[in-house]
């Protein structure tokens, strides 16, 4: 068993006095327990320095919520691996639904860009999930293949990467998938990572589950066969309620 991670996703949310009271509210509970999960927030890019200044030298870790797959050019608005790794991130979502929806992501494009998130030392927390229509048309699992296949990077080292299965259609819905779906899935995922890794090393890598995750049902998700934690997002905007997902 892994040690559980749990990592909130802001979104386009907040704002610095948000961040400074969410931060600090979060960092007063971390710092004086010996909590058994990690914790990593994902705040808007231009929310990095601030919430990396308040996290400095804490246990909490901090991650961009996309990257480019490129290390530096004439890419306006984008923002490098390599930055983010500078300015002191541990890690970047890549391939979140919101991402494949609004900007047209691919498998290839996410590929890319875990690529150079590896490269540059974050650890890429790679989303796949498939949409409403996939699950009901039976294809969920043929869908999870192909990103899994199609959006890893080809030379991965399954030490520096973290899956993270978000059913498009349970994301900010309020709908969660049933123990029972999330356990096939994951375990489906995790037969993917050994046979690729090995079982050694697949049984290392974290696999997080994300949609609608919130206090009443964390308990019942995380303890699902392969469940190494979670990807929240609207649960994470609050202290009380993304504390109480990760510790238990
Ligand atoms: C997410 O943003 O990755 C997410 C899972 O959102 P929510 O928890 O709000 O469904």
């Amino acid at each position: 068993m892994v040690r559980k991670l749990i990592a909130g996703n802001w979104k386009m949310n907040g704002s610095v006095s948000f961040a400074s009271e969410l931060v600090g509210g979060l960092l007063s509970k971390i710092e004086q327990q010996d909590v058994s999960a990690d914790f990593v927030v994902c705040p808007p890019a231009a929310l990095l320095g601030s919430v990396l200044s308040l996290a400095k030298g804490t246990k909490l870790s901090v991650g961009g919520q996309d990257c480019h797959a490129n290390v530096s050019g004439a890419h306006t608005g984008d923002t490098s691996a390599e930055l983010l790794k500078d300015i002191g991130c541990g890690y970047v979502l890549t391939g979140h639904s919101e991402r494949r929806t609004d900007h047209g992501e691919t498998d290839s494009d996410v590929k890319a860009k875990s690529t150079a998130a590896l490269k540059a030392g974050l650890t890429p927390i790679i989303c796949i999930g498939e949409t409403e229509g996939e699950r009901v048309s039976g294809n969920t699992l043929k869908v999870i293949e192909q990103q899994v296949t199609n959006s890893l990077p080809d030379d991965a080292d399954s030490s520096a990467i973290v899956l993270a299965y978000e059913p498009v259609w349970a994301i900010g819905t309020g709908k969660t998938a049933t123990p029972d779906d999330v356990a096939e899935v994951h375990n489906f995922i995790r037969e993917l990572l050994v046979s690729r890794f090995g079982r050694e090393a697949a049984n290392k890598i974290n696999i997080l589950y994300g949609g609608s995750v919130k206090p009443s049902n964390a308990a019942e998700l995380l303890a699902v066969s392969n469940v190494d934690g979670a990807l929240v997002g609207g649960a994470s905007l609050k202290v009380e309620d993304f504390w109480a997902i990760g510790v238990r």
